[in-house]
């Protein structure tokens, strides 16, 4: 029996077999949840469904996050499949591509700026919204990704790092809200890792080096060490935990400073 066997959970930002909430998918699934799944736009389409079935999954449902219509749709479709739900995992971002690259001040127009808190900050309070009813008399559990640009600048990060920065706020804010319906809400603040998204952001191969050299145990991360951990804060063995932002980054931003191997 796994830690979350007998459990539904949602999980939202599967693009592809990189993708970090399909490493948390696979945890959950190992770890006994059922689970389903939506995908952004037809192209993903082909690639989400055959990742759910690998894992028993036939409940599919398009999704942009931006869009409220398709939001309220998604949950029509769970609801119809679903008396419940116990885990919400939102593992979206967006920012245009012109806004991670270069100095933040000339690259961050106002435009950049609504877009990139919209779809990576403002959607989570959305999904939760949404999953209420079916999470009603259950102890759920919600999780959203962030990242060390939230509370460090970053080169290229740029107006992530506001929108990851906001996406905090909105898990404190979350918390304290739902926390009297035993709903509970953290994040996983992950260390980089080359998926999709990462790829859109200025410098990812500098980081992710620089990351392997520094970081107390020097390497980068995995999706599957950010599923195991995403698991175990939305099963009930972390019943206690809410409103928290868990460092899965080997360490890296406890560091004040490091040396690389051979350095200094
Ligand atoms: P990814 O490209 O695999 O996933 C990003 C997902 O966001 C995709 O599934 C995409 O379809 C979805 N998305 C974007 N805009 C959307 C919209 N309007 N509607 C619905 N879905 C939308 O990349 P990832 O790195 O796995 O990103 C997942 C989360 O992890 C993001 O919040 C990201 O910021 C965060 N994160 C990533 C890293 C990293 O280095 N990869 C580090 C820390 C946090």
């Amino acid at each position: 029996m796994g830690i979350l066997s007998g459990k539904r959970a949602f999980i939202v930002g599967v693009a592809t077999e990189r993708s970090i909430a399909w490493g948390i998918a696979k945890a959950m699934h190992a770890q006994g949840a059922e689970l389903a799944f939506s995908y952004q736009g037809e192209k993903l389409k082909e690639r989400v469904v055959p990742l759910a079935q690998s894992v028993g999954s036939s409940i599919t449902v398009p999704l942009d996050v931006g869009v409220d219509a398709d939001i309220d749709a998604a949950y029509a479709t769970l609801s119809s499949a679903w008396d419940h739900m116990d885990i919400l995992v939102h593992a979206v971002a967006y920012a245009p591509r012109e806004a991670l690259d270069g100095g933040f001040t000339s690259a961050t127009s106002r435009e950049a700026f609504r877009v990139a808190h919209d779809i990576s900050s403002y959607s989570f309070t959305a999904l939760a919204r949404g999953a209420l009813p079916l999470m009603s008399g259950r102890a759920g559990a919600m999780l959203t990704l962030s990242y060390l640009g939230a509370v460090r600048s970053i080169p290229s990060y740029n107006v992530m790092g506001l929108a990851k920065a906001s996406l905090e706020a909105n898990v404190r804010f979350m918390a304290a809200d739902l926390g009297p319906q035993n709903i509970r809400v953290n994040a996983i603040s992950a260390g980089p890792i080359k998926t999709l998204a990462a790829a859109g952001v200025g410098g990812l191969r500098k980081m992710l080096a620089h990351v392997a050299e520094v970081a107390p145990l020097r390497r980068n991360v995995t999706t599957e060490e950010v599923g195991t951990a995403a698991a175990f804060l939305c099963s009930p063995m972390a019943s206690a935990i809410t409103g928290e932002i868990l460092y899965v980054d080997n360490g890296f931003s406890t560091v004040g400073m490091s040396f690389a191997a051979g350095a200094g």
